[in-house]
């Protein structure tokens, strides 16, 4: 397998990527197609289509190999099941698969591009294929969710009133909802899940560098800076 595209993402360090696709709906990307794969022509008709499947290569974790059994987010990170009851990226051949919106592709000059939305991607993942998503065969009616419910969250978001400041000038100057997307970022939790502390945790989101802590219910956004 080779890479057909390369994804440029919202999320620019692993930290606070979503745990799957589908639950950050500001968080967008854009699939940047490659050559010989960024011809009009490859991606000719896919726009009638609301979502799509992307496949792509868990690149950054490679490294660190994979094993039978994993303790995944959602058993609260200290249960194992096996590597294929999960959807880790520390898996044989490292492949995953998002089932993301489809916004809007642009064919300019020799580039295609593909944006899209409610992504769990990380920027520069590179993507080994890309699918029309059909809810009438990718989605039957009586699947259950395992041991993974889709998850809830009861967690309250307070923004300092300079990060409010800072996102409304980001967003004016960029085009991108900052504000909302650290919002829906930080209502999923990122904190690994055996931390229920306060410290503060920096998260990274495009080229800006945001500071939080939760207070039992409430997460504070104490602080952004652009890197
Ligand atoms: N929807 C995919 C991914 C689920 S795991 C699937 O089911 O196959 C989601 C996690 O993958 C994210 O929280 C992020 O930490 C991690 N991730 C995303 N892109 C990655 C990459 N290129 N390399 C390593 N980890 C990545």
């Amino acid at each position: 397998m080779e890479p057909i595209a390369i994804v440029r993402s919202c999320f620019t360090d692993k930290f606070g990527i979503p745990r799957q696709a589908g639950l950050v709906p500001a968080a967008t990307a854009s699939l940047e197609m490659l050559p010989p794969y960024n011809r009009p022509e490859a991606v000719q008709g896919l726009e009638a289509f609301s979502h799509i499947w992307v496949f792509f290569i868990f690149h950054q974790a490679v490294a660190r190999g994979w094993k039978n059994m994993v303790r995944p987010p959602r058993l609260g990170g200290n249960k194992r099941v096996g590597v294929f009851a999960s959807r880790s990226p520390q898996r044989p051949n490292f492949l995953g698969s998002s089932v993301v919106r489809l916004e809007e592709i642009v064919a300019e000059g020799s580039g295609v591009t593909i944006h899209v939305s409610g992504v769990d991607l990380l920027d520069r993942t590179p993507v080994v294929d890309i699918k029309p998503y059909v809810p009438y065969s990718d989605s039957p009616a009586d699947a259950d969710n395992g041991f993974a419910p889709p998850p809830t969250s009861s967690l309250d978001i307070i923004f300092a009133p300079e990060v409010l400041d800072f996102c409304q000038h980001y967003e004016e100057r960029q085009g991108r909802p900052l504000q909302q997307l650290i919002s829906q970022v930080l209502t999923n939790d990122p904190r690994p899940a055996y931390h229920e502390d306060e410290r503060e945790y920096g998260l990274t989101l495009w080229d800006v560098n945001i500071r939080f802590a939760v207070h039992g219910k409430t997460i504070m956004v104490k602080s952004v800076r652009p890197l």
